[in-house]
């Protein structure tokens, strides 16, 4: 422990992003089963191409050169593509969806009456409740909203999940009364797109493994909570390499092979070299 706080200390020194990054790596709530499980029936795999950008990335690995700019804003990105948990809003949309039905799924599982994107609860447009279940807290709906949030970004301040919570809790303030009447009451769910999760969310799950534990004994639910963990961890994960895919510079289809072996879909071939490819066989 004593060199790892070392190590830390030399990281923070040397590389801010970095350092953050293992101290989320580092907190005991992260799932880090995606990074062996090879068996499907153990849960679900990455495609090569995430699993890759994972990998670098949690080795703070120099993925793109040292002039290259984020695809989306133009921004110059730092070498690890940090920025892109920043930056690509679509994926990082696209992704907390995936999140949300992975927890639903294993919420169904205690209580098979669970909602999404429950509307009319509160008297406006807004929507408190990514999901509305009977599983969250005993004795209570719970209207759950699902947050990811960036470490890096600017006002994630020490801690970007303790950040989130409160943000959420102050935005949602006003609707407590009224929900509280309909017997509900607001829970956010916070991750950081590290995989670090919220104590409170940590809390709504293991309500959910009790409740399963209760009908299926120790035993299965002490599996169903690896399971459940690990598919969490998956989604955040494909959210995570799509956001930072997102920013990167393209790259040519032969170059996608040679990171990944993929062939072309239709011929079954290796993809042409591209004109500006040819030029530089040339010129070498
Ligand atoms: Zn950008």
């Amino acid at each position: 422990m004593h060199r790892l706080e070392n190590l830390g200390e030399r990281i923070a020194e040397a590389d801010d992003r970095a350092a953050r990054r293992l101290q989320e790596l580092l907190d005991p709530s992260v799932s880090h089963t995606w990074l062996w499980n090879i068996n499907l029936r153990c849960g679900s795999r990455m495609c090569e191409e995430d699993f890759l950008i994972n990998i670098s990335s949690r080795l703070g690995a120099q993925m793109v050169g040292e002039d290259a700019k984020c695809q989306l804003c133009g921004e110059l990105l730092d070498r690890s593509v940090g920025h892109g948990l920043c930056c690509a809003r679509s994926e990082a949309t696209r992704g907390h969806y995936a999140v949300v039905s992975t927890v639903v799924d294993g919420l169904v599982t205690v209580d098979p009456g669970v909602r999404t994107e429950v509307s009319g609860l509160v008297p406006s447009a807004d929507r408190p409740a990514d999901i509305l279940t009977t599983a969250g807290v005993p004795g209570a709906s719970t209207a759950i909203d699902v947050t990811i949030a960036a470490p890096d970004a600017k006002a994630a301040g020490k801690d970007a999940c303790a950040t989130a919570f409160r943000r959420k809790m102050t935005r949602y303030h006003h609707y407590f009364p009224t929900l509280r009447r309909q017997g509900v009451i607001f829970r956010p769910m916070v991750w950081s797109a590290e995989g670090r999760a919220h104590p409170a969310t940590s809390r709504l799950l293991e309500n959910a493994i009790r409740l399963f534990r209760n009908r299926h004994g120790l035993e299965e639910a002490a599996a169903m909570r690896r399971r459940w963990r690990h598919e969490i961890g998956v989604a955040l994960q494909r959210r995570k390499a799509a956001m930072l895919r997102a920013v990167m510079p393209k790259h040519s289809a032969r170059q996608v092979w040679l990171s990944g072996g993929g062939l072309d879909d239709i011929h079954g071939q290796l993809p042409a070299i591209s004109a500006a490819e040819e030029d530089m066989v040339v010129d070498a």
